[in-house]
């Protein structure tokens, strides 16, 4: 039984990468069955990985320290490397800026549609009227949908008040969508971006 060596290198947040070898792992399992099966392949490894905390100048160290350190049956090991080239600085904290306040925009309008939501179902009256007129139903608190629509004539039932304050909150989300998508970052030669290595000894 041998062990031939696997490493894919991504660009992201830990959380954004280790989602992403995650589901690489998952596609892997997919096609060549579940670890322990002498794939040689990255379903050896399985999900997770542990994190070195070690950065490198190049791909090349990077997949050499982790040939050298790496044993077979081990999880998934995680490195760092610095690759030139990519987003001057200030672009990449303006574009890290936008994002955030994106998913920000997306949390708050999340948690506000949970809570109007919330309000309608858990009312003092066991009973709503629907407002449409051509449905006009009495409908049990409990049947309101997640989305606080009528589950007769899926209409909302949400008061115009919170239907605009949904409205308001969306246009937010709106917004920062768009404020991220026609931001042109500046690219930058002399620049570097820091790169993740990750993988290990796979079993044959
Ligand atoms: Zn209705």
């Amino acid at each position: 039984m041998g062990a031939s060596f696997n490493a894919i290198s991504y660009q992201g947040t830990r959380d954004q990468v280790l989602k992403k070898w995650n589901s690489d792992v998952e596609d892997t399992q997919y096609e060549c069955g579940h670890g322990g099966n002498y794939t040689g392949s990255i379903s050896e490894l399985g999900k997770g990985f542990n994190d070195t905390g070690k950065t490198f100048k190049s791909r090349e160290e990077a997949e050499e320290y982790i040939e050298e350190h790496h044993q077979k049956w081990d999880g998934a090991m995680a490195v760092r490397y610095l690759k030139k080239g990519g987003l001057a600085k200030s672009s990449a904290s303006k574009q890290a800026r936008l994002q955030s306040s994106l998913d920000k925009a997306i949390g708050n309008k999340e948690s506000l549609k949970r809570k109007v939501v919330s309000d309608l179902r858990n009312a003092k009256s066991k009973l709503i009227g629907c407002r449409n007129s051509g449905c006009q139903s009495k409908i049990n608190r409990n049947f309101i949908t997640v989305d606080g629509k009528c589950p007769l004539c899926h209409q909302s039932l949400l008061s115009p008040t919170a239907q605009n304050r949904l409205a308001v909150a969306d246009n937010k989300v709106v917004k920062a969508q768009r404020d991220l998508r026609n931001y042109k970052p500046t690219e930058s030669k002399s620049a570097k971006t820091t790169m993740w290595l990750i993988g290990g000894w796979c079993s044959e």
